[in-house]
């Protein structure tokens, strides 16, 4: 699903070169659910954004569903990212003048689906994540972590394989983190969708059954975990 070889990146400071990047590869497989694990600053992003070809790495390959990403043209990435990568926040980034169900249904209004059909999709998404309830309220009505369950929806809308979500529960209160990490479990092991999980907590990236984690730019640990059982009370 994802293959990352030799991959290393350098921001330029001034006329000096800051690798912040260095040698990192990595595999994950269709299905998977990853937690990419580091503190503040050690590259966590920056691999994300390489991730989702939104920047070119220094140097490495980025291998998506077989198509080494820095090789497509910036048209045939646009559409590629549109189709095939969902993408969650530590922000959620709605759009506040629209609806719950209009912020869901956007990603396909790009794709030229049918109004009904968006809408459809929606209403059976907004239900998959527990607020069928709030279709026709604005985001501002919407507490944090219903928020969240509103961009978790839309990421999903596509049918992306693959799915980045950079600090997810940053924002929000240990009970509501627990919950978000619940559902992006369920989906995980409902839908197959593969999701990657950035964050600078312990705690959540112990929920996932893998942690990579990264230290100054580098993969120093690529584990197998108890997943779900770790943070599961029941
Ligand atoms: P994390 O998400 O793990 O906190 P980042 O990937 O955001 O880490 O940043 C890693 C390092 O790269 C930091 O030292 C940061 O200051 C630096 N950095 C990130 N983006 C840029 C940029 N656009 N230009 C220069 N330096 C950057
Ligand atoms: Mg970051």
């Amino acid at each position: 699903m994802l293959r990352i070889t030799q991959l290393s990146h350098s921001f330029m400071n001034g006329s000096e070169q800051t690798p912040v990047l260095q040698g990192i590869d990595f595999h994950v497989a269709q299905g998977e659910m990853v937690a990419l694990l580091g503190s503040s600053g050690s590259g966590k992003s920056t691999l994300l954004n390489l991730m989702a070809g939104l920047m070119k790495p220094t140097e490495g390959e980025i291998i998506i569903a077989g198509q080494p990403i820095q090789r497509m043209s910036e048209n045939a990435l646009a559409l590629f990212r549109r189709k095939s990568i969902g993408f969650i926040f530590q922000s959620y980034e709605l759009i506040s003048h629209l609806t719950v169900c209009e912020n869901i249904e956007l990603p396909l209004v790009f794709q030229g689906i049918s109004p009904k059909e968006r809408r459809k999709r929606a209403q059976a998404l907004l239900a998959k994540v527990g607020i069928p309830e709030k279709a026709d309220l604005f985001p501002s009505q919407l507490s944090g972590g219903q928020q969240q369950r509103v961009s978790i929806a839309r990421s999903l809308v596509t049918e992306p394989a693959l799915i980045f979500a950079d600090e997810p529960t940053g924002n929000l209160d240990t009970k509501t983190e627990k919950e978000i990490i619940d559902l992006l479990i369920d989906l995980n092991e409902s839908m197959r969708t593969t999701f990657i999980i950035v964050t600078h907590e312990h705690e959540v990236a112990m929920r996932t059954k893998r942690i990579i984690h990264l230290r100054d730019g580098r993969l120093v640990d690529d584990t197998l975990t108890g997943g779900r059982a770790e943070g599961d009370a029941s």
